[in-house]
């Protein structure tokens, strides 16, 4: 349950103990607005199975094991986890060895609704020990599955024992909202917005800050993590400006339609400036460079690759020109993102209110919309530097 609106400041309190996607399975649950990310990681399955063709294939006596960090609560992990172990005992059919048994660890903060997503998880078929067996039943699961709760800006994992990391749509989450940015009396404070987009310098500059430090914590735990001859695969939400005040889709979505409700709360009274001025999404969409430098700091890890993709809409509609339906799939999608924290700053009641806003002003603006909000992504794949 998230806190009820108990003025909740983002950037004082750990955000990783109260932040998640939406849980369960209702209209604004992730689990029920995630066919987009469904999407785009099918379109970059080309590029996952290249990092997996670099993964050092052990003999099969070892176990393989496989980390999804920042799964989240519906059932993309499950099919990616599904993705990498087919593609991984193809590898080692393909030279002659018998597969391994596979691990898989599906890991997030610990208010992820877990639940829900064990539940989805297909029943480990009873195969009396031999796991070849357990691998020819159908609609049956071929692997170990364990839920890892935690930060991935930290160790989650003993040395040495995850042959792939990956990571699809999380890494554009910050740690937390960098402390200068709520600060009123600081340069960076982001008065009269609630998302760095078209924000002032010193906020993005903050921002940026805090990107780079998170994931320089998230490449330095992985390093030590990563199984030598293992290989990562991460996507987050990029962005092809090089000014990070225009946070591309990422900007869209939070700083156009989803800030002017904030901005009718104010003017309708039912919050204060203060209150508004005092929410900011933690989330940076990076540019290939802002990532590029952090990789190339820390040194652990070679590139095979790293760029830019164009991941499409985050909007999926049955029918574009109904603006009601385009309007609700964006009110949903802000929503089974930020709606855990919108919650707890200002109360499940005004969020309500926020939402239906979001949604009206967004029908509206349907055809724009549809037209204009476009997903760029950073995939990057990486190995050890040192083997
Ligand atoms: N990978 C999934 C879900 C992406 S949603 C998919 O492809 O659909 C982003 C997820 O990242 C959320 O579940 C969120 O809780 C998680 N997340 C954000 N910050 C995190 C952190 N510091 N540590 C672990 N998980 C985090």
């Amino acid at each position: 349950m998230a806190p009820a609106g108990d003025n909740v400041v983002v950037s004082s309190m750990k955000l990783e103990r109260m932040f998640s996607m939406k849980g369960g399975k209702g209209e604004a649950s992730y689990a029920n607005n995630s066919q987009a990310q469904a999407r785009h990681a099918r379109s970059m399955l080309h590029l996952l199975k290249e990092t997996l063709d670099g993964v050092q294939v052990n003999p099969p006596e070892v176990p393989f094991a496989i980390a999804d960090l920042g799964c989240s609560s519906g059932s993309n992990t499950i099919y990616i986890v599904e993705v990498i172990i087919k593609h991984i005992r193809e590898r080692y059919e393909a030279s002659g060895y018998k597969p391994p048994e596979f691990s898989a660890f599906f890991s997030d903060l610990p208010s992820n609704d877990f639940n829900t997503l064990f539940q989805l998880i297909p029943p480990l078929a009873s195969y009396g020990g031999c796991m070849e067996k357990c691998l020819a039943a159908n609609g049956h699961r071929s692997y170990f599955a364990a839920g890892v709760p935690g930060s991935f800006y930290r160790r989650l994992f003993p040395a040495r024992s995850i042959d792939v990391f990956y990571s699809a749509f999380s890494l554009h989450w910050l740690s937390q909202v960098p402390e200068s940015v709520s600060e009123k009396r600081s340069g960076a404070y982001n008065k009269g917005k609630v998302f760095i987009h078209g924000a002032d310098e010193g906020t993005t500059a903050a921002y940026k800050k805090q990107f780079q430090a998170d994931l320089a914590e998230f490449l330095r735990s992985r390093s030590h993590e990563m199984k030598m001859g293992g290989s990562m695969f991460l996507v987050c939400l990029g962005r092809t400006s090089v000014d990070p005040t225009d946070q591309g889709g990422a900007g869209l979505l939070f700083g156009t339609h989803f800030q002017d409700a904030w901005d009718d709360l104010v003017r309708e009274g039912l919050i204060t400036r203060e209150k508004r001025d005092d929410f900011n999404i933690p989330i940076y969409a990076p540019s290939l460079q802002d990532f590029k430098e952090v990789v190339e700091s820390n040194g652990s890890f070679a590139v095979n690759k790293l760029e830019v993709f164009k991941g499409g809409s985050p909007l999926v509609v049955s029918q574009p020109d109904d603006a009601a339906e385009v309007g609700r799939a964006l009110a949903n999608s802000c929503r089974s993102v930020s709606g855990v924290l919108v919650d707890a700053h200002i109360g499940e009641w005004l969020s309500e209110e926020l939402f239906s806003r979001v949604e009206s002003r967004a029908a509206s603006h349907a055809e724009e919309l549809l037209e204009q909000l476009q997903f760029f992504h950073i995939v990057a794949s990486l190995s050890l530097a040192f083997r």
